[in-house]
């Protein structure tokens, strides 16, 4: 092979050890973890909104992003229990382009993996410390995953992703739930046997080991869209399907079946307004049917301070350099909104 090595990675230990998460939140996150769970499990029936940038490019923006979503989040708290959404490393369709601060701690400037992943160990626990809220990340690269697991109160696995053994493998050993979500295609057998997967013992190798896992019960689904053939995007949350998503679900006999449902993406076809719509809709299905608000256990919404997006080098402050996102006044009021329709 003809890698360049750049260079030596420290062991997720190391940098455990020089970042840590201030004692204090550890328990704050255990808690967190215990509530999601519980809303996972339907031992609470309060609903999840994991909502965020498309990619969280920038510390400051992200945390100040955080800190307006904890008001709200405790205004809101006994109906939705709020995940920021901290997405550090982005999956690119071609493989070109900004892909998440993992890569470019800078998005101006080189890739620099090393000061990349420092930079979004940093920015997990500044959210946590500033705001009180664990954060969501998706789980592009599972060997990294233990670079975070103490940080991170839910992951998700992206829609190129879904059928790749590995990342099946290493969802069954989290500990914190795990959101498979429909591939691209949006063939629902290939979202709901990688659950199969994720909640079954697997036997593989994780950085240099042989390793056993028990399988991951909080393993469940998000619904994203699809793109046919010839490049449409086709919805997956109106009524009839969440009706048909949920009967192929509870046909596999899996745990804790759960749907959550990511209003952009080709849910939106990247309308990011129309997500407010969508979210309604959504709303309204739970309340017109008791097994699709069993199954639909909440929402994944992209959010950020200014709504829209931008190019790289624009640089304002708080928009979205990756998928248009919703503006924050608008995202408040969206919280508000799902809240009293719980
Ligand atoms: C995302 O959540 O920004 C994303 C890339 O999602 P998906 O994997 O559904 O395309
Ligand atoms: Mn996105």
């Amino acid at each position: 092979m003809s890698f360049e090595f750049v260079s030596e990675m420290p062991e997720p230990d190391e940098i455990k050890a020089e970042f840590p998460l201030p004692e204090k939140y550890r328990e704050i996150k255990k808690q967190r973890d215990r509530e999601i769970a519980d809303i996972l499990t339907g031992k609470d029936d309060r609903f999840l909104m994991i909502i965020g940038p498309c990619s969280a490019d920038r510390e400051d923006a992200v945390v100040d992003y955080a800190v307006r979503l904890a008001k709200v989040a405790e205004d809101v708290k006994d109906r939705v229990l709020v995940i920021p959404r901290v997405y550090t490393n982005k999956p690119r369709t071609t493989g070109k382009g900004y892909k998440g601060m993992l890569h470019q701690p800078d998005p101006e400037k080189k890739p620099d993996l090393l000061a990349g992943l420092i930079a979004i160990r940093k920015m997990h626990i500044k959210v946590i410390t500033e705001s009180g809220l664990t954060p969501a990340d998706e789980m592009l690269y599972p060997e990294n995953h233990s670079f975070m697991d103490d940080v991170l109160s839910y992951v998700a696995v992206g829609a190129r992703s879904v059928e790749d053994q590995e990342h099946r493998l290493v969802a069954s050993g989290v500990d914190i739930p795990v959101g498979m979500k429909n591939p691209m295609s949006g063939d629902y057998s290939v979202m709901l046997n990688s659950i199969v997967a994720a909640q079954a013992p697997q036997m593989f190798i994780y950085r240099n080991w042989e390793i056993k896992t028990k399988g991951n019960p909080l393993t469940h689904a998000i619904l994203r869209g699809s793109v046919t053939k010839h490049g449409q995007n086709m919805p997956n949350y109106h009524y009839e399907e969440l009706k048909l998503v949920s009967d192929m679900y509870l046909e596999k006999g899996l745990e804790n079946p759960a749907i959550i449902i990511d209003t952009n993406h080709s849910n939106s076809g990247k309308q990011f307004k129309e997500q407010i719509r969508i979210a309604g809709e959504i709303m309204h299905s739970r309340n017109h049917s008791d097994e699709v608000r069993r199954m639909v256990k909440g929402l994944m919404v992209e959010s950020y301070i200014e709504e829209g997006n931008q190019k790289i080098g624009e640089g304002v402050y708080g928009r979205s350099i990756t998928d248009p996102c919703l503006g924050w006044e608008d995202s408040k009021n969206l919280i508000y909104s799902v809240a009293e329709n719980v």
